[in-house]
């Protein structure tokens, strides 16, 4: 799948513009770096390149440049601040959870194990509570 640059604002105003060290468009005018921009696409292209087919990958501006890939209940990213890759697994459970790791598998498989092991979880809390529930003979 082809990696989507998003427009946030249609026309002039929403087309992002080189000028030394920054890319940025009018509509944002943060000061959003070429270095940044470079760094969204890496990541895009990276996780096009060894998650395969299925992940929708975007790169957007909003006050730096940004990007994700989602693929089903899954989602994609890098911290910058913790320099590691994020999956994190929507409307899981009561909350979403996230996963890290030195590779965008290892954050999805650390994601996985979570979300195995807090249904673990919820599986011995009903198993209690439906003990109630099955007939004594
Ligand atoms: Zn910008």
């Amino acid at each position: 799948m082809a990696i989507r640059v998003l427009r946030n604002v249609r026309g002039k105003r929403g087309i992002p513009v080189r000028k030394g060290k920054t890319y940025c468009s009018p509509w944002c005018n943060c000061g959003c770096t070429y270095k940044e921009y470079r760094q969204a696409m890496q990541h895009a292209l990276q996780v096009e390149r060894v998650m395969g087919k299925g992940w929708k990958i975007r790169v957007w501006e909003n006050t730096g440049w940004h990007f994700d890939a989602t693929r089903g209940l899954a989602r994609l990213s890098f911290s910058y601040r913790d320099k590691k890759w994020a999956a994190e697994l929507f409307r899981f459970g009561a909350n979403d959870l996230e996963g890290k790791g030195e590779t965008p598998r290892e954050a999805l498989h650390d994601a996985i194990l979570i979300a195995v092991e807090q249904n673990k979880k919820v599986a011995l809390a009903l198993m209690k509570i439906t003990s109630y529930l099955v007939p004594k003979r």
